[in-house]
Order: C-alpha cells, then structure tokens, then sequence
C-alpha cells in the first residue's frame, strides 16, 4: 500500500467529462490499495477569468481581496471532484487549504508556505477516503486566504506530500512530462525519463512551464519524488529526484526559453560604491524578482546598468525606476520587451568544458546576435533580441545532440486522440 499524492492541473479538470475520469482514475487506484491525497487546480481558465473580473471594477485590486476571489476557483473543483467520487460509490472529503492546515507569511498573492498540519489529513485517510485539497491555497495566522502564485497548486502537492511523508507525488497535466525543450516549438523534442532537482530547477527558472519553481525546490529541500504524467494517457512520465550516478544524467538535458521577461537599462549612473545595493535593494522592496544583472565598463565615472526582470512587474517597477533615476542622478531608463532568453541546462556542464564556447558559436553559425549573457554551474543563457525563437532553439537543440527520432506531432495527435476518446466517456 504506497501513500501518494497526486496533483490534478486546470486542464485535466476543465470540464464535467473530464473530473468524472479523474474520479474513475482515483478510485481505480484507490481499490488497488493506495491512499491518495489528491490536490486539484481551478478549472480551466477559471483563475484567469476570475483575475479579469476583478479587473473589470478596479485597475489594481487590493491583493488580500484577489486571492479571496481566485481561491474560489480551486474550491468548486475540489468539491465537485469529490462529488464525482461519490457518485462513484468511494468516500472523499474536499478541504480548503486552511481547513487542511496550510499556514502561510502574509505575502497577498505569492504567499510562502510556513509550515503542514498534517493531523487532518491523516485523520481522512485513516477513515478510508480519499482526500482532496484545494490547490494554490493557504491560510495565514490571522486567518486570512493567501494564494502562493501562478501555479501554486504544484507547490501544494508538494508540500503535503513532504508533510504526510507520502512515498510518491505524480503531478498529472496535459503535458505528458518533461522534454528537452517545448514540443510544440520544436517537435522533435525528447522526453526526458528521469531528470535531477538541480537540472529541474533551472529548467523552471529559465521559463519551462512544466512546474511551479517553488515546487521543485520544496521536493528538494525534503526529497520528495515527483513524476510529471500525462492526465489524459496511462504512458510513464517523467521522474524529478535527486540523481547522483553519473551514468543517469545527461551533458545537456534541456533548452528552455522565455517571452515573459524585459530588459531594463538605466543609463549613466554614477560609478560610487552602494550604487548597485541601492538599485537593487530598491527594487527588491516591490518584491520585483531581478534576473540577469549586467554592469557595463564605466566611462568618465558613469556606468549603464542592464537588467532583467519578469514584464508582469513592470507597472510597480516604473515608478521606483522613475524615483531612482531621480536619487541617483541616471540619465534614463529604457525597457525592451521584445527580448528572448534561451537557457542551456545540464549537469554534465560541471565536467565538461567548452560547453558556453559551442553554442556561442552554433549562435554565430546562426547569425544570431546574443546582447546579454550569465552563467551558473549547470546552465548557460543568453539574451537575444527580434529573433525567430523557434529557429534559434531548433538549431542548438540538433547541434547538442537532443532530436529524438520520434516526431511529437504523432505523440501529440495520439494524446488528442485519447481526450477526444474520454470527453465522449468511456
Ligand atoms: N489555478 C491557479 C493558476 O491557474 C493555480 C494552479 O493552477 O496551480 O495559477
Ligand atoms: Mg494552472
């Protein structure tokens, strides 16, 4: 009998049709024995919706108020979900994040879980039902509703699963795991059978949408196993966990990119010491998340300072940028939104040189200008402005040996196939 956690995502719960072969999947596991807590996300583009009705009667919302309002998506499919199990003839009860004891700090809306108290899910268990939590959720002391983030519901399964000490978490979505970069960019893309923590990490950070950041660094930091499946088909995902043999991991394992960010320049800023702790410290008050950070040579004791940092902060970064230029004397500051970040990620990078210098040069052979660059142990970005991502990430991924065989399209239209087959119910 194995305790899993298992995480259902917007679209595996999109529609009735749908949550009934979720209830039929949980109970099917759940007569072979298992004890499943099972964490749900909202339905759909429920979150979105909700975010634009809050939208439609205030430009910012009081913070508080948006996660009252977007917690609400993840209670109607946790409940309805249980619902489905019972007109299965299984036992389930649906708790709210508070009611399982997810406390959380007091951030509105990227809120930080402090701490499990697991004492009421087991209680559940130990009664035979199937447990269902609200994803994206938490409570804070003072007992107001925080929500952890875009995503968050993968932060959730997570930590209940560090908090139950379940022996496994799959995390169900419509992507059947993790590839070596977006199949729908680049068909040929692999996928990857068992992938490290630290690999998955900077995957994350460097913009695959596979899982939330904070997810896996909580299965880290407690070795939770997660497997990243399919919702839709019953074919093996993909295993996050700690991978130490050599023999298991690859040199490079993925190329991720990322839209979602602008590069923000402040022009001629005084060279001093603190300029930098200044900015930066600035910024961080807004609780902006600052990316890659380029000081340029200094001419005549004035410096450009380049950043990046996610474009959906830009409206509460502007005016401190405004009022920095202002206390430190800058001239300007200038932000482009049209900039690209490709990552390379592999752990093989630590004991293989030469790896930067290769796709400096594959971006070379493939006249692509590169405007910023940084580095960490296991990953190599860049920069790049106005150019045809799909081109640039086909090219390295061939030139690092990545392309599978197998053509995605033919997967992809097999998994369609296979939710066309369950909407009609089987
Ligand atoms: N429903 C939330 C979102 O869309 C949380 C989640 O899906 O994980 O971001
Ligand atoms: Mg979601």
């Amino acid at each position: 009998m194995a305790l899993v956690v298992c995480k259902f995502g917007g679209t595996s719960v999109a529609t009735p049709k749908r949550i009934i072969n979720v209830a039929k999947r949980l109970v099917a596991k759940h007569e072979a024995g298992d004890q499943l807590v099972v964490v749900v996300s909202a339905m759909g583009k429920t979150t979105d919706d909700l975010m634009k009705l809050a939208l439609a009667v205030n430009d910012s919302p009081p913070p508080r108020e948006i996660d009252m309002l977007l917690s609400t998506g993840e209670q109607v499919s946790m409940s309805i979900l249980a619902m489905a199990i019972d007109a299965l003839g299984h036992q389930s009860v649906s708790l709210t994040g508070g009611q399982v004891g997810i406390v959380t700090d007091s951030l509105h809306r990227k809120a930080k879980i402090r701490e499990i108290k697991p004492a009421r899910i087991r209680k559940e268990l130990d009664e035979g039902k199937i447990v269902i939590v609200a994803g994206f959720q938490g409570i804070t002391r003072a007992g107001d509703i925080t929500t952890l983030g875009r995503g968050g519901s993968d932060t959730t399964a997570v930590a209940i699963a560090a908090g139950i000490k379940a022996d496994k978490c799959e995390i169900y979505s419509d992507v059947d795991g993790v590839y070596t970069t977006d199949p729908r960019v680049v068909p040929c893309a692999k996928k990857l059978a068992v992938i490290s923590y630290d690999e998955m990490l900077e995957l994350a950070a460097s913009g695959a949408g596979v899982l939330q950041m904070r997810a896996v660094e909580f299965a880290r930091h407690f070795g939770v196993v997660i497997e990243c499946r399919s919702a839709f088909t019953d074919e093996p995902g993909t295993i996050i966990k700690e991978v130490t043999d050599p023999m298991e991991s690859a040199v490079i394992s993925g190329i991720a990119f990322d839209k979602s960010e602008a590069k923000i320049t402040i022009r001629d800023v005084p060279d001093r010491v603190g300029v930098a702790a200044q900015v930066f410290g600035t910024i961080a008050e807004v609780a902006s998340n600052v990316d890659m950070i380029v000081q340029n040579i200094s001419e005549d004791h004035y410096t450009d300072l380049t950043f990046t940092t996610p474009m959906q902060d830009l409206p509460r970064l502007k005016p401190v940028l405004e009022q920095l230029i202002h206390e430190l004397g800058a001239r300007e500051y200038l932000i482009d939104d049209s900039v690209v970040k490709i990552s390379l990620i592999g752990a093989g990078m630590k004991t293989n040189p030469g790896i930067a210098a290769k796709m400096f040069q594959v971006l070379a052979e493939h006249d692509v200008n590169i405007s910023l660059i940084t580095t960490s142990s296991i990953r190599i970005s860049v920069v790049i402005e106005g150019e045809d991502i799909q081109r640039v990430v086909k090219c390295l991924h061939t030139a690092f040996g990545l392309d599978s065989d197998k053509v995605f399209e033919e997967t992809q239209l097999s998994a369609e196939e296979m939710k066309a087959k369950m909407e009609k119910g089987r």
